[in-house]
């Protein structure tokens, strides 16, 4: 039987950059993959903001598709909030050439990867782990980092718990008249959940996608008949992505022998739903922590625990505050969206607020700025933002 310090179980980018980083660290590191390569099915829209572009320590290469310079938020009635920063704010990848590139990063630190290879079980013996492959193939680990996905089936069975709730999302690529192939569309309320987008891939063709609570599908159809979508249409769809996003990370992310990390720790922002940044920063730290624990010979969860307690320190308040965010969006009526829309709309400074500092990874950075950017007329925004805060 083949035996490693850290075996990473899934190769997205939560994975691949836990195996780069264990590996970097000096442990033996194996990737394990069921699929027959990284980046495949793609269930994103692949939207990234500049810090996750940092985290992923690529240059920016052949998986951009397009810079992002602002978006258009649109309120249920319309009401519509304008911004373009002169620098892209984020960028369009192509999801599977971008896991890939990652992917060559991390065999170049050492990690030694293993694709068809579907981890069907974990048995815990004393001081390592075996893993189970489809095939009846055995590896033994002494620490195992679940990078699994939003599925997260071995990280539940050995105590990792689910994350607060996961949303349904669903996109279409589809040929589309763009109204402006540099911003980002954000359209409120079409259901609950989160919102729907529409990420401009070129003059003539979009990802149109949404987040709900459920059946992101059935919503997604209802929002495709929309006037102000239907009428842009200019074809059939000609690709469709499905997936699950967890929000709100369990109590503990780290049991004895085992880290989860990325969507399988409910590693995601809760006001945009996306994953890739989060996922990065974490994945870092797991990689970091296994590495050391296992060269310790100390699979304990107290030793696990660093990991937890350090991620938390890098993102636990971001989440938090996008967890507050999420759920007050959610409890605003489409009357109360439109008022913030058209009230944001109509104030040049915090528009300017917004093209400077707007952070798609980071938005409680905004939010705290905004707060100096406020009137005596304002005190309903800012009893909102206070509450996201705390
Ligand atoms: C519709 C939609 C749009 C999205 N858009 C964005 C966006 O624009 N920006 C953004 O940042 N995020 C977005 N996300 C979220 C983002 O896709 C995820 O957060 C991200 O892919 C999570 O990375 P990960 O490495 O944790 O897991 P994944 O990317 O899901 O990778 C998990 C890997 O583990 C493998 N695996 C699972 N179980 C096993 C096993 N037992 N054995 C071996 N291999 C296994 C899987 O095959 C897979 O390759 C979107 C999600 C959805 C559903």
């Amino acid at each position: 039987m083949d035996i490693f310090d850290v075996a990473v179980i899934g190769a997205g980018p939560a994975g691949i950059m836990a195996a780069k980083y264990a590996a970097k660290a000096g442990a033996c590191t194996i990737l394990l993959e069921e699929h027959a390569g990284a980046g495949w099915p793609v269930q994103c829209a692949g939207l990234l903001g500049r810090e996750a572009m940092a985290e992923s320590e690529l240059p920016l290469g052949s998986f951009l598709l397009r810079g992002m310079l602002g978006a258009t938020v649109l309120s249920p009635s319309r009401a519509r909030l304008d911004f373009k920063a002169k620098v892209p704010k984020a960028w369009v990848v192509d999801r599977r050439l971008f896991d890939q590139a990652l992917l060559r990063r991390a065999l170049q630190e050492g990690a030694d990867l293993l694709l068809c290879a579907s981890v069907r079980q974990i048995r815990r013996e004393k001081e390592a782990s075996v893993l189970c492959l489809a095939g009846g193939e055995e590896i033994s680990a002494k620490i195992v980092i679940s990078a699994e996905g939003v599925s997260a089936r071995l990280a539940r069975r050995a105590g990792i718990a689910p994350p607060q709730m996961i949303l349904s999302g669903a996109q279409v690529q589809v040929p589309f008249a763009v109204e402006d192939p540099e911003k980002v569309e954000v359209h409120l309320g079409p259901a609950p959940g989160l919102f729907a987008w529409v990420i401009p891939l070129d003059e003539s063709s979009a990802r149109i996608g949404l987040c709900a609570r459920d059946h992101g599908c059935k919503h997604l159809r209802s929002f495709l008949k929309k006037d102000i979508i239907a009428k842009r249409l200019q074809g059939s769809p000609v690709a469709l992505n499905v997936g699950g996003l967890p929000l709100g990370p369990p109590p503990a992310t780290a049991v004895a022998g085992l880290l989860a990390v990325g969507d399988a720790a409910g590693q995601v922002k809760p006001t945009s739903g996306g994953g890739i940044y989060p996922g990065l920063v974490a994945a870092k730290i797991a990689g970091g922590v296994a590495a050391a624990a296992a060269m310790e010979g100390d699979s304990s969860v107290e030793r696990l625990m660093e990991y937890d307690r350090l991620w938390r320190a890098a993102l636990g308040r971001e989440l938090e505050i996008g967890m507050r965010v999420n759920r007050m969006l959610g409890k605003m009526s489409d009357a109360e969206l439109d008022a913030l829309v058209g009230y944001l709309a109509g104030k040049p400074r915090l528009i300017k607020a917004i093209e400077e500092h707007g952070d798609i990874d980071r938005p409680s950075r905004l939010m705290a700025r905004m707060l100096r950017h406020l009137d005596w007329d304002a005190i309903r925004l800012a009893r909102l933002l206070g509450y996201a805060l705390g």
